[in-house]
């Protein structure tokens, strides 16, 4: 498949390997922010391929593992209510809240259901008068087009029992919280590509140049992520801190515009709390009181949440690359995929789930 079998070419990726083994002089601790290209590394091995100086840790692009503990309280406290129908993306429905999941919440009876569009909500919100249709819309910015997309068409279909549970956090903010922790390990970043093809990369420019760190857009094939590690790993053996494009068949410098536009047009910049790592400011997007109409979290007042988290879990650590999953007394005892305890062993995206997965149960050094 053209863009595919080219990026999944062994031969390359082992010369992009070799390159890498020549340059590199020294250890280099470097973060790929996005839970697909962490899926991607270890599926095909590449860490395991990489010489022992790098260290690759894994970053909090998963949206479902970053999403706070009191929105998936939320989550739960509305779907729970008789005439509401819930509707998520699957994977959200087995993240664990402090009371259960949004599967728990079926099970008793709530009409939770999963779906592949946020459009296909407001279908379900035409077909529904009755009853009141939720939608999670949870994720970084990359989903916040189409989830968006769901409340103009509502608005301009005068859909009135639609509402979103907005959930929505930008990369940017979680980099600058990374980089100005006093334990800091990250030297070097390989870049979310699916983010930055709507975002673009200009506003990772500051980020560089204020943390001197080099910051390298990079796509999910094999050879994507060895082009995106053998970029940054020239940077920092030359000293350099600079943002560099390594996956220009998707990704721009201004981004997607169109689809920005449409970021700007319904949602405005609020603090986020990051499941496991705490409050970023201005980390995460709401609606813009325009809106407010579809905002299920005022639709609904779901007043007081008492959250409880696993006492076990570090996936705040993980996300902030601090630790690796195999670091968790938990990891594949207590919690596997089957009974997770955080987020991250449940997504799709997910550190803990890759590590589960392709079977990486010796505890790193
Ligand atoms: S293995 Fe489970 S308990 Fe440990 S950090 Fe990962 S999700 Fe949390």
């Amino acid at each position: 498949m053209r863009f595919v079998d080219e990026f999944r070419d062994a031969v390359l990726v082992k010369g992009g390997l070799d390159q890498i083994r020549r340059l590199v002089t020294r250890p280099w601790t470097v973060m790929e922010i996005c839970g697909g290209q962490t899926h991607a590394i270890l599926h095909y091995g590449l860490d395991e391929l990489l010489p022992p100086e790098i260290e690759l840790v894994h970053g909090p692009g998963c949206p479902v593992c970053v999403t706070s503990l009191e929105l998936v309280d939320k989550a739960l406290a509305i779907a729970s209510r008789p005439g509401v129908i819930f509707t998520s993306y699957g994977d959200m429905l087995r993240v664990p809240g402090s009371n259960g999941d949004l599967f728990s919440v079926r099970a008793s009876g709530g009409d939770v259901r999963v779906v592949y569009s946020p459009l296909d909500a407001v279908k379900i919100a035409r077909a529904n008068p009755g009853k009141e249709v939720v939608f999670f819309a949870i994720g970084f910015e990359t989903t916040a087009p189409a989830n968006m997309m769901s409340v103009i068409q509502a608005h301009s279909l005068g859909v009135t029992n639609y509402s979103v549970l907005v959930s929505h956090v930008c990369v940017p903010p979680a980099m600058h919280a990374i980089l100005s922790s006093p334990i800091r390990r990250v030297q070097g970043f390989l870049g979310a590509g699916h983010v930055c093809t709507v975002m673009g990369y200009q506003e990772y420019l500051p980020v560089a140049k204020q943390y001197r760190v080099p910051i390298v857009v990079t796509g999910f094939e094999p050879l994507d992520l060895v082009n995106g590690l053998l970029m940054c790993i020239r940077q920092l053996e030359a000293g350099q801190y600079r943002v560099e494009n390594a996956y220009p068949r998707a990704v721009t410098l201004q981004g997607n515009q169109a689809a920005k536009a449409l970021i700007i047009r319904t949602l405005e910049t609020c603090d986020r709390n990051w499941r496991g790592i705490g409050l970023i400011p201005a980390s995460g997007w709401k609606l813009r009181p325009a809106f407010a109409a579809f905002d299920a979290e005022k639709r609904f007042a779901v007043g007081e949440i008492h959250t409880r988290e696993s006492p076990v879990c570090i996936a705040g650590e993980i996300l902030q690359g601090i630790k690796k999953p195999n670091h968790c007394p938990a990891f594949g005892r207590q919690c596997t995929p089957d009974a997770p305890l955080g987020a991250t062993m449940v997504s799709s995206e997910g550190a803990c789930a890759a590590y589960y997965r392709y079977g990486r149960f010796k505890e790193a050094v």
